[in-house]
């Protein structure tokens, strides 16, 4: 198979030959520059010197600095000057000095053009190598996809490349083997690996009617997996979707950076003329001018300034991927350090949205009670209902006609013409049912933390139903180290407020939002706003407006179950200590960000002036300006030191 080579890749290469040529020719010129300084003896005559130099230094800018200097200039006809133009215009005017000279009484500037092309080179080379390393996760989620899978074609197992899978291919998984496209178990038992693209790392138990993700790692037994998505619908499609996207998404701090970029070019090169002016007028020093205007000109590249965001985006959002956290917004890096409140839903989010019974409490027959509520509920999609119909177990059901669902509240219907409602006490109030005989045990039950299903027939009472769902294993940890970092932590839920404070107790969240209806939480979003600044961490499936409200909307996912089109950051994996590892990487992130700018900024204050001054020699100027855009790239690779 013909090796595949990324656009990086090429572009390491294509640097990495330009700087072998053009350290070829500039050795050469170095050593005719400094050989008869070092030992004071004369290889050849001045003129001889300097013809040599300016015919070494040719290919240097004109050939292998070719690209930079066509980018630059065109700035100068089309006014949008890049940052290229600057060390175009640098590197040019040191080389036309060596012809000048034959003219005018200056300094020869030639053979310093091709060192500074050359170390420009080189810097460009380092660069585009450490901006490969910040991308090396990224390429690691690419790389993962498997390439062939094994499917049954006519009832005979043929191995086919990933490409020809088809929607409804039965896919067979052997123990080991990476699972080749998302699907689901239609055959078999087993436990599978996700680490890889949800950061999870335990392995996820999978039997008859399980989600798998493609690029996973089948654990033990055989799978036989239908497959539901391919290419470009596939989570793993999504996830590197998602990162690339993060990648290029705006910070607003960056926007500070690029306003001053976008006008520091024009500014420079209107310095470096009145440097020049300057120190020809004013000293009448025309060497010294031409040379302090080359400092200026090649040192003030503003590229660290430019890369100081993105490169950091790039390193972190690799990170985030490797752990489970996708960026899907920049911005919410900046904005999450200014988070005071998160509030979390409770089913799905501090649960598992599981819901199971855990307590019947029956004023008739208990079997008849769950006939009759089971009847009902199995015509409710709801997880309450579905946990009831589970626990009555049953083939058959009675009929129910006008059946309806009352959102957030319960459902309703009649069975034999006698009306039934099942649902928590607004339902009951709003049909007038009294729970006065009932109420004791009701307040049991929710001082248990059950959400209570209150069962009526004609308006009266025959049963209450307790269902719970179990706190996931790290809801109380992640809650925990939250609270301790100073946010306040809150509970939102549907739930009446005695379940809901029994729950959050148990987790450590002290504020509850309860009996909110699921239409109304980015209304309560919205009202704490106006104290401080939300995170809102949910689903993503009921809680899109909320998430969208919220100053950072945390989307909250099990493995393929994920709405990736809601939230700025996406967990994949449902453990909350996901959300502390996004604020630890939003501000890793942030401060490295900050660092950037500084330094960006920081050296071409102090250098500038420098350079106008004439006490930087343009050779050391341009030592500078490339080591500012490697330190900028290197500091972000450093950002993988950090635990989150
Ligand atoms: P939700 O906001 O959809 O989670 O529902 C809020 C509350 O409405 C639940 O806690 C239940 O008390 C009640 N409810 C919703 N759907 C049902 C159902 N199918 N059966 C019984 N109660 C329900």
């Amino acid at each position: 198979m013909k090796e595949e080579i990324s656009l990086e890749e090429l572009e390491i290469r294509s640097w990495k030959k330009r700087l072998v040529w053009s350290w070829s020719f500039t050795i050469p010129i170095v050593f005719l520059m400094y050989f008869s300084k070092l030992t004071g003896m004369m290889l050849f005559e001045e003129k001889t010197m300097i013809i040599l130099q300016l015919i070494l230094a040719f290919p240097v800018i004109f050939i292998f600095g070719s690209q930079t200097i066509k980018a630059g200039f065109r700035g100068f006809y089309t006014f949008y000057f890049s940052m290229d133009s600057l060390i175009a215009l640098g590197t040019v005017i040191a080389y036309l000095t060596g012809i000048l000279q034959f003219v005018f009484d200056i300094q020869d500037y030639s053979g310093i053009s091709a060192m500074i092309m050359s170390i420009f080179i080189t810097g460009k080379y380092i660069e585009s190598v450490a901006r490969g390393k910040a991308g090396k996760e990224i390429k690691k989620l690419i790389e993962l996809g498997a390439k062939n899978a094994r499917v049954l074609r006519s009832n005979k197992e043929i191995e086919i490349p990933i490409s020809e899978v088809k929607i409804d291919d039965v896919m067979i998984i052997k123990p080991g083997e990476k699972i080749p496209t998302d699907g689901i178990v239609i055959k078999g038992e087993s436990s599978v690996n996700e680490s890889m693209i949800t950061g999870e790392s335990l392995p996820v138990d999978k039997k008859k009617g399980s989600n798998v993700i493609g690029a996973t790692i089948n654990q033990y037994g055989i799978l036989y997996v239908k497959a539901t998505k391919i290419g470009q619908d596939t989570f793993l499609a999504h996830v590197i979707d998602l990162v690339e996207q993060a990648q290029s998404s705006k910070v607003p701090i960056q926007k500070l950076a690029d306003k001053i970029t976008s006008i520091f070019v024009p500014v420079i090169l209107i310095l470096s003329i009145l440097t020049f002016f300057g120190w020809y007028l004013f000293f009448d020093e025309l060497t010294k001018g031409i040379g302090a205007a080359i400092s200026v000109l090649v040192i003030a590249c503003p590229c660290a300034l430019g890369l100081a965001t993105p490169i950091a985006l790039t390193v972190s959002s690799g990170i985030g991927a490797k752990n489970g956290i996708l960026i899907r917004k920049g911005e919410a890096i900046q904005t999450m350090k200014e988070i005071k409140f998160v509030v979390f839903d409770k089913t799905g989010t501090i649960t598992k949205g599981e819901p199971e019974v855990r307590e019947i409490y029956s004023l008739i027959d208990e079997k008849k009670l769950m006939l009759i509520t089971a009847s009902l509920e199995n015509l409710s999609e709801h997880p309450i209902a579905k946990s009831i119909v589970k626990k009555a177990n049953l083939k058959k059901y009675l009929e129910v006609k006008n059946f309806k669902i009352v959102s957030g509240k319960g459902v309703g219907g009649s069975i034999s013409n006698k009306k039934i409602f099942i649902g928590n006490e607004k339902l009951m109030k709003e049909n007038e049912i009294s729970l006065k005989s009932i109420q004791a045990k009701i307040d049991d039950f929710e001082n248990k933390g059950y959400t209570t299903m209150i069962v009526s027939e004609n308006k009266k009472i025959i049963g209450i139903i307790g269902v719970a769902d179990a706190i996931k294993e790290d809801s109380v940890r992640a809650i925990k180290i939250l609270n301790k970092k100073g946010y306040k932590t809150i509970m939102i839920t549907g739930d009446n407020e005695r379940t809901a404070r029994a729950i959050a107790s148990q987790v450590g969240i002290t504020m509850v939002i309860s009996n909110v209806l699921p239409e109304d939480k980015s209304k309560k979003v919205k009202e704490l706003q106006k104290k401080g600044k939300v995170a809102f961490v949910g689903d993503g499936i009921n809680d899109a407006p909320a998430l969208k409200n919220a100053n950072v909307g945390i989307a909250i996912g099990t493995g393929t179950d994920i709405a990736i089109e809601a939230g700025d950051i996406i967990l994949t994996n449902g453990s909350l200590m996901g959300v502390v590892k996004a604020v630890n990487l939003s501000k890793a992130t942030f401060s490295k960000i900050k660092q950037n700018l500084f330094w960006a900024f920081a050296y071409n204050v102090f250098a500038i002036p420098l350079a106008v001054m004439g006490i930087l020699h343009p050779v050391v100027a341009e030592i500078a300006m490339a080591s500012s855009s490697i330190t900028v790239v290197a500091n972000a690779n450093l950002l993988r030191r950090k635990k989150i």
